[in-house]
């Protein structure tokens, strides 16, 4: 054992390994985890790749005697190097797609509101069906926005705009009518899938969890082509921001055969940047989604476009009472949500990906959905299936008596960190499900220091209020538990925050890890893939309400530059 630590010490030493891509004179935090205590990594100045994969970090002299004829040498003038940010839970084709439209959720009054619809209206020349996506929840009532608010502006048109959040649907009546939704439609999932309706049981505008999905495909249905156009224009976009990678957690846009079609005909072509981990959607107890995702891991497996995981629904959302509660809605009695699983489904679903070998990923908000999976997942692990990272998607409201779980039970939390702010969805939805859950969500420090495996995921374009991809926006929030850049506004339980290189840690080693592939991304040694990104800025040492600001200058994956700021 000894022989042969000294003799791979020897080799570290010895002649560098070639090089095709050098990079010398930067501020290199490894994030190998061998640094000091709780940094996550080594601090080092050089580093070497070659065919995609590293093959030395260290000083500068180790740096430059990798340095071959045709060697591409960057000299970084001092600059931090990171590992690529890898977001780790999203969904990239219908965030894209969103992007193109008027910015819904920066209307965060309702004059905003006002303007952005008349926005909408002057961009939407003709007769035909309008969509948009992004109205704030804090803008309306519990039962959501109204049909007749719509009409105002848009008469007689037909038009959907999507909640922020991506779980309401709002809807003019000419859009009702072309839909035929009245008073005799049922709702698919009463008090989970539903229509917000009157009195007198007429629907007045507001569809919650998709109740109307049916109909959306029917009135509203962007073709392939507009999604890879508009996915093509953000690309550039997210590499800048500093994502290497990235999970979708749906495939559901425009749907999953062509999502993946148009991936891996990207890829194929060699003008898909960065790396997409992706996965299949549960549609139902009918259906078999971990055999699906078994079909596509041997049609699509590359890599770039990396079939992981299967997505499940815990339950919704709280600010559509959709969440599933340990207690009641403060404003709904006796009411605490509904599961969207069966604990037999849940089972079900669990120990045939533990079979498969690949993991669940579910998406859980209120404390008794948390403590489904988590129980769940307990009865598997005591079953002996103990093969697989399952992770629980933003478990906001998670009980504390629950947070210790998730080390023992080896489910990796993952989190979109930028929600942990007082913005004006903190006041919304804490008079659902009241003020104390809303400060202690995202405990995060906690996590970590019980040994969880943290990641960090925007669920972009979904959101409660901030709606944004970029990884530098969640370092930001999960070190000042603020909205970006807003050092006035008081701090959301700030002893939830954490340092800049356990945020960090959540966007490099928590999301490889989650997604099982630690042992190729996350940190930069040697044997590693070389995705890397250079910042504008040293987010260690900068005043942290600036760091959201900041930019990749130079974004590489698997060795080669992807992005380069001009
Ligand atoms: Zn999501």
């Amino acid at each position: 054992m000894m022989k042969r630590m000294m003799l791979a010490a020897a080799l570290a030493a010895g002649p560098a390994a070639a090089a095709d891509l050098v990079i010398i004179n930067a501020r290199i935090h490894t994030m190998d985890g061998r640094g000091s205590a709780a940094d996550g990594g080594r601090v080092v100045q050089g580093l070497c790749s070659e065919n995609g994969r590293i093959t030395a970090v260290g000083s500068n002299a180790r740096a430059r005697a990798c340095i071959r004829p045709g060697t591409r040498v960057i000299d970084a003038g001092g600059r931090l190097l990171l590992p690529g940010l890898i977001d780790s839970h999203m969904h990239a084709l219908s965030g894209s797609l969103a992007e193109t439209g008027i910015d819904f959720a920066a209307a965060d009054t309702r004059e905003k509101l006002a303007a952005a619809l008349l926005a909408l209206k002057a961009a939407s020349p003709g007769s035909g069906p309008i969509q948009a996506r992004g109205w704030q929840n804090h803008l309306f009532g519990p039962k959501g926005p109204t049909a007749g608010e719509l009409d105002a502006v848009f008469g007689n048109r037909i038009v959907l705009i999507e909640s922020v959040d991506g779980h309401s649907s709002w809807y003019s009546t000419a859009a009702l009518k072309a839909g035929g939704i009245s008073a005799a439609t049922s709702d698919p999932v009463p008090g989970s899938s539903f229509w917000e309706r009157d009195a007198a049981g007429n629907p007045t505008g507001t569809a919650r969890e998709g109740a109307d999905a049916e109909m959306a495909r029917r009135l509203f249905a962007p073709t392939t082509a507009a999604y890879a156009a508009a996915f093509r224009r953000w690309l550039p976009r997210a590499l800048e921001s500093g994502l290497t990678g990235l999970f979708d957690a749906g495939m559901g846009a425009p749907d999953e055969a062509s999502a993946y079609q148009l991936l891996a005909g990207m890829e194929a072509a060699g003008t898909l940047p960065l790396r997409y981990f992706s996965s299949t959607f549960n549609r139902g107890e009918a259906d078999d989604p971990v055999a699906r995702l078994l079909q596509l891991k041997a049609r699509y497996g590359g890599r770039l476009l990396r079939p992981t995981a299967v997505k499940l629904f815990a339950d919704g959302v709280p600010e559509g009472h959709t969440a599933y509660l340990l207690g009641n809605y403060k404003d709904k009695d006796g009411f605490r949500g509904v599961p969207m699983m069966s604990d037999a489904h849940l089972d079900a679903r669990i120990t045939a990906a533990e079979k498969a070998g690949v993991p669940v990923h579910v998406h859980a908000i209120g404390g008794a959905a948390v403590r489904q999976v988590l129980d769940a997942v307990a009865r598997a692990r005591f079953a002996g299936l103990n093969g697989q990272r399952h992770a629980i998607a933003h478990m906001d409201l998670v009980d504390p008596a629950d947070v210790p779980r998730f080390a023992r039970l080896n489910v990796v939390a993952q989190t979109s960190i930028q929600w942990a702010t007082r913005d004006p969805s903190y006041d919304n939805i804490g008079r659902f499900v009241g003020a104390d859950l809303m400060e202690a969500a995202y405990p995060v420090k906690t996590l970590i220091a019980s040994g969880a495996v943290q990641s960090f995921g925007t669920d972009w374009p979904a959101a409660a209020y901030l709606s944004t991809w970029k990884p530098l926006t969640q370092i930001e929030v999960a070190v000042t538990r603020r909205l970006p850049g807003r050092r006035d506004l008081p701090a959301r339980n700030p002893a939830q925050a954490l340092s800049v290189a356990q945020a960090v840690r959540a966007l490099t080693f928590g999301s490889a890890w989650q997604l099982g592939v630690e042992r190729e991304l996350g940190s930069l040694e040697p044997g590693k893939r070389a995705d890397l990104i250079m910042l504008d800025r040293d987010i260690f040492r900068v005043d942290p309400f600036t760091i959201a600001a900041g930019r990749s200058l130079l974004t590489v994956v698997d060795g080669r530059v992807v992005w380069q700021a001009p």
